[in-house]
């Protein structure tokens, strides 16, 4: 059956999944286990002393009944392989919580545009009672992977690896122009650093032809950055503290190669050696998020050698954090110990002082949370802490600053709509708060808020949170690095 209006996306909320078993069942087919059915007998569990079951959920209901999950019997409708885990799907009790959370529903109002409504069209598919088929696909395409749900989900729901999963469906039923696209920007340009140097280097004589959301986003790279690696071995600055290994990424390493020098000053400044490996490449987050998991397996492997050691694995991009910190998901035990080496930069900085002299290159500046920062990998505070360490910087808050710019991988094309509204948002936002710069920690974001801030024509300059520093400790050192304002 399509996914339409008399199944809707929005189902009957069910009964709380911690409720206490044995007590009464609030109505037809709202009692069971959370993730499976009741036990089969009396006897086979039930109330401890004090009322908190002791045994499996909806023990002493009879047979059959379920609080929520996967149906029993039920047939996936899922056409691929890699469906989204019917634990996952099962692990969501409808309870509504992250709903005023999520962008789109906020912008739309509509269940299907909320995590709650996304996830309850998994489970109809999952239970077979709809198809992967045109509705779905919009449900899907129009969520930002932004996890803000997750974030606030009580119940822990792995809103983003369901997404992935999802997608995982939608992608191969694509039209063959939108799938030969996809498949030529993500996995053959992406997966090839040269490619992607040549594309950066295309940019400059195409810009005038591309479509004017792209031009405005789209940043303008300097040949002789470019042109100039980064070094493979930097010593640190006095004694060391250890090795770190940078990853410097697909498109921030042709496009923000500036923001992976001062990220390496930085990390050198305090005490850090710091090795750029090679045979290094694109991290593979952009494939996972569109649903390509063979292809983001495929690049995750690939990273599985240059990574290899006990070293810290130091990255600079929010996006590319959160899913090489999520190997494990799309490798399992090949990982190994790799996501737990990989640090966001701030997160390792954050483990120390800042070492040496800064003196602050802005008066104030705003400071963003990229979604995958904040929501994927849980940190905010260690920005804070660290640019708070730069004497006479004030750090002002953007006002709704947990809401996604509208970025979001490839959102920002392919959802011009939403990704325009969101991002003008944001660029109000980080305007209203007065300060001369923004500081954000993903190129993504970087592209999608200077190209709003420009739109409004604000006068604020976007940096990543290392070229700030690496201006504070330049003009400690009494470098010329721009007018302070
Ligand atoms: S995703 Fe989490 S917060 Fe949202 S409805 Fe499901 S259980 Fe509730
Ligand atoms: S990932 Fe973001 S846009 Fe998608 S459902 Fe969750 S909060 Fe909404």
């Amino acid at each position: 059956m399509p996914l339409g209006a008399e199944e809707g996306t929005a189902r009957p909320r069910k009964a709380p999944a911690d409720r206490p078993a044995g007590g009464p069942a609030s109505g037809p087919g709202e009692a069971g286990a959370a993730t499976g059915h009741a036990a089969s007998g009396p006897g086979a569990g039930g109330p401890a002393p004090g009322g908190v079951a002791d045994g499996p959920l909806g023990v002493g209901l009879p047979e059959g009944v379920r609080f929520i999950g996967p149906e029993p019997g039920a047939v996936a409708a899922w056409p691929f392989p890699d469906p989204p885990d019917p634990a996952d799907i099962a692990s969501c009790v409808a309870c509504g919580l992250c709903l005023p959370h999520c962008p789109t529903y906020r912008l739309t109002g509509e269940e299907s545009a909320s995590p709650r409504g996304r996830i309850a069209a998994m489970r109809a598919v999952a239970e077979g009672r709809a198809e992967v088929d045109a509705t779905f696909t919009r449900y899907m395409d129009l969520c930002l992977s932004c996890r803000a749900c997750e974030h606030v989900c009580p119940g822990h729901v792995p809103f983003g690896r369901l997404m992935e999963h999802a997608r995982a469906q939608v992608e191969p039923l694509r039209p063959p122009a939108q799938r030969l696209a996809r498949w030529l920007g993500i996995e053959v340009v992406l997966a090839r650093g040269w490619l992607v140097t040549l594309a950066t280097v295309l940019l400059g004589p195409v810009r005038p032809l591309l479509p004017r959301r792209l031009r405005a986003m789209a940043p303008r790279v300097r040949l002789r950055d470019l042109a100039r690696r980064l070094p493979r071995v930097t010593e640190p600055d006095g004694p060391a503290r250890g090795t770190v290994l940078l990853l410097a990424g697909c498109v921030q390493d042709r496009w923000y190669r500036p923001v992976n020098r001062a990220t390496i000053a930085v990390l050198a400044r305090n005490g850090w050696r710091v090795v750029v490996p090679p045979g290094q490449q694109c991290c593979g987050a952009l494939a996972a998020h569109h649903g390509r998991l063979d292809a983001a397996r495929r690049l995750a492997r690939r990273n599985l050698a240059p990574f290899a050691g006990d070293h810290p694995i130091a990255v600079n991009a929010a996006g590319c954090g959160a899913h090489m910190k999520e190997y494990g998901q799309l490798l399992g035990d090949e990982a190994g110990d790799l996501p737990a080496r990989v640090h966001d930069l701030m997160e390792l900085l954050d483990r120390h002082d800042l070492q040496g002299r800064t003196a602050a290159p802005f008066a104030s500046v705003a400071v963003h949370d990229p979604c995958h920062l904040l929501h994927a990998q849980g940190i905010a505070a260690a920005p804070r802490r660290v640019l708070g360490q730069v004497p006479g910087l004030e750090l002002v808050e953007v006002a709704d600053g947990d809401r996604c710019c509208g970025a979001a991988g490839l959102y920002g094309v392919l959802e011009p709509e939403t990704a325009g509204e969101l991002q003008a948002q944001k660029a109000a936002a980080i305007t209203a708060s007065g300060a001369p710069a923004v500081a954000v920690a993903n190129p993504g974001c970087a592209m999608q808020i200077a190209a709003g801030l420009a739109e409004r024509g604000a006068d604020v300059e976007v940096l990543h949170p290392a070229e700030l520093l690496d201006r504070a400790y330049r003009r400690a050192a009494g470098q010329v690095v721009g007018k302070v304002r």
